[in-house]
C-alpha cells in the first residue's frame, strides 16, 4: 500500500515508441520534470507496460542518437541541480561508461559473439539445452514473471532495467541457461539493443564483471517490487555462485579522435549508431549524405523486424531533417539511401558525387565498426579519404570508463562543467 501512493500523482503512461527524434524530445520534455527525487524513489519499481511514468524510456532513442545523452543531461539540468538529479544523470552515464569501457576491451565483444555463435551450432544437436532454450524464450518456464516478460520483449521490444536484471538472474541461476544466448535474446528484441550495455549488463549479473559479484534475483523483492503482481516464492535459485572465466581480456588503448584534414568535398555517411546529424561536429557542412542500411544482425544475432523497421525509420528521420537543415543553409546536400551495406555501393555514392572522403560519426565497438574498418581499406583503395569524428561527450567520458563505474561518478560534475551543463 505504501509504495501505491508514491505513483498516485502521475496516473498511467503507456508509452508508444515512435520511431521519430520529435517523439524522443516529446518523451524527455514529458518525463524532465520527474527525473528529480520522485525517479530516486520510485524507479526500481516495474509497474507493468501500462505504467512507465517512472522512467524515461528514452533508451530506444538514445541508443540511436536521435535523442543524444548531452540533449537528456541538459533538459533535466534546466530544471533541476546536479545533486536533485543526481540518480537519473548518473543512469544516463551508465551507459557512457559501458560504452567506453567496451572501447577499452573490445575483445569482450568478439568472444561473446564467438561463444554465442558456438552455442547456436551446439543447440543444433544438443536437445536438452535447446529445449530448455525455447521454453525459456516463448514464455513456458513456469516462473510466471520470467514467462510474462520474455513475452512482453517480444512484444513491445522494452524492458524496464530491474525486470532486465532479474531476468537474466533467473536466466543464469535458476534456469541453468548460457548467459550469451540470453544476450543474444536481448538484442533480438531490445528496440536499445546495444552491444556495450546489454553484452556488459549481462556479464554484471552474471558475475563476470565486476568478478566475484553477482546479482541473485530473490523473490520477495520481486514481489515488493512489482507490487505484487507477480510472486515466484519458492521457485528461485537465491544462493547460486557468480559466473567465472578464464583469463583477462586485454586492455586496448582508445583510438585517439581523428584530427580533421583541410575542409574538402566529403560525404557523410549516417549509420543507426549516430544519427542526429546537427549535433555532430563537422567543421564544415557535407556535400552529400548517404544513409547506411540498417543491419538486420548484430554479431551472430539476427534482429527482429521491429527492430530493423524502428531503426530504418529513425535513420529516415534524421535523412529528413539534414535535408531540411541543407536547405535552410542553401547548401542543397543530397541524401542518398544505399541499397546496401557494401564497398561497391559505398564508392559508386562517392563517385556520383564526385567526393574526396567519406566520413562518418566514430562507430563503437560492434558491427558498424567492424564494417567501417573492412570498408575503410576499400574506400582508400578507390582513392577517398576516410575519416571519423568523434563526439565531445564520448571524447570526456570514455577515458574514465576503465575499471568500476564509481571511476567515472566521480568525475561527472567536472565533465557536466567542461560541456557546459552547469
Ligand atoms: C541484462 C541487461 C541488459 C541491458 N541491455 C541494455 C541494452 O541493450 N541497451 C541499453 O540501452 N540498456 C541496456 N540495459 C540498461 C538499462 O536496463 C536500460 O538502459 C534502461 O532500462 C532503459 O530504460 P529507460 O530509458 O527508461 O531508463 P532510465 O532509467 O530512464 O535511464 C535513462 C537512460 O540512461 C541510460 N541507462 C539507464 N540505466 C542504464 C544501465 N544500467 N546501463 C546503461 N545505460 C543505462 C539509458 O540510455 C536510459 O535511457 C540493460 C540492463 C540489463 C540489466
Amino acid at each position: 500500500m505504501q509504495q501505491a501512493s508514491l505513483f498516485e500523482d502521475e496516473g498511467v503512461q503507456r508509452v508508444s515508441w515512435e520511431p521519430s527524434r520529435q517523439a524522443g524530445l516529446a518523451r524527455l520534455a514529458h518525463f524532465q520534470p520527474l527525473a528529480g527525487a520522485r525517479y530516486a524513489k520510485t524507479r526500481n519499481f516495474d509497474l507493468g507496460v501500462e505504467d512507465r511514468s517512472n522512467v524515461s524510456c528514452l533508451s530506444p532513442w538514445i541508443r540511436a542518437r536521435a535523442v543524444t545523452e548531452e540533449e537528456v543531461l541538459k533538459q533535466v539540468l534546466q530544471r533541476f541541480d546536479v545533486y536533485a538529479a543526481e540518480k537519473f544523470i548518473q543512469e544516463v552515464f551508465w551507459r557512457g561508461y559501458f560504452k567506453g569501457w567496451l572501447e577499452h576491451r573490445p575483445s569482450v565483444w568478439h568472444t561473446f559473439c564467438q561463444n554465442l555463435e558456438a552455442l547456436q551450432q551446439r543447440m543444433a544437436t544438443d536437445e536438452d539445452l535447446s529445449a530448455r532454450y525455447q521454453a525459456a524464450v516463448e514464455g513456458r518456464t513456469g516462473v510466471d514473471c520470467f514467462d510474462h516478460w520474455a513475452a512482453e520483449l517480444v512484444e513491445t521490444g522494452y524492458l524496464h532495467n530491474h525486470v532486465r536484471m532479474w531476468f537474466a538472474s533467473i536466466w543464469i541461476f535458476t534456469l541453468n541457461l548460457p548467459w550469451q544466448l540470453g544476450a543474444g535474446f536481448f538484442l533480438t528484441h531490445l528496440l536499445d539493443g546495444d552491444p556495450a550495455a546489454n553484452t556488459l549488463s549481462w556479464r554484471w549479473v552474471g558475475g563476470l564483471h565486476t568478478k566475484g559479484k553477482h546479482y541473485l534475483a530473490r523473490a520477495d523483492n520481486i514481489a515488493r517490487c512489482t507490487q505484487g503482481r507477480f510472486d515466484p516464492a519458492g521457485q528461485l535459485n537465491e544462493f547460486a555462485t557468480p559466473l567465472w572465466e578464464e583469463g583477462d581480456h586485454f586492455m586496448a588503448p582508445l583510438v585517439p579522435p581523428a584530427t580533421w584534414p583541410n575542409p574538402r568535398r566529403y560525404g557523410l555517411l549516417i549509420s543507426e549508431e549516430d544519427v542526429h546529424v546537427d549535433s555532430l561536429p563537422l567543421p564544415t557542412p557535407p556535400a552529400a549524405l548517404a544513409l547506411l542500411p540498417v543491419a538486420a544482425s548484430c554479431g551472430p544475432v539476427d534482429l527482429s523486424p521491429q527492430v530493423v523497421a524502428f531503426r530504418t525509420a529513425l535513420m529516415q528521420d534524421a535523412a529528413a531533417a539534414a535535408a531540411v537543415a541543407a536547405t535552410a543553409a542553401s547548401t542543397e546536400a543530397p541524401c542518398a539511401i544505399l541499397a546496401e551495406r557494401s564497398a561497391r555501393h559505398l564508392i559508386d555514392w562517392a563517385q556520383r558525387e564526385a567526393l574526396d572522403a567519406v566520413v562518418m560519426a566514430a562507430p563503437p565497438v560492434g558491427p558498424t565498426r567492424d564494417f567501417w574498418l573492412w570498408v575503410m581499406h576499400e574506400l582508400n583503395a578507390a582513392g577517398l579519404d576516410t575519416h571519423t569524428v568523434t563526439r565531445r561527450y564520448d571524447q570526456l567520458v570514455w577515458p574514465h570508463a576503465t575499471a568500476g563505474f564509481f571511476k567515472l561518478k566521480k568525475k561527472i560534475p567536472k565533465i557536466l562543467t567542461a560541456l557546459n551543463l552547469q
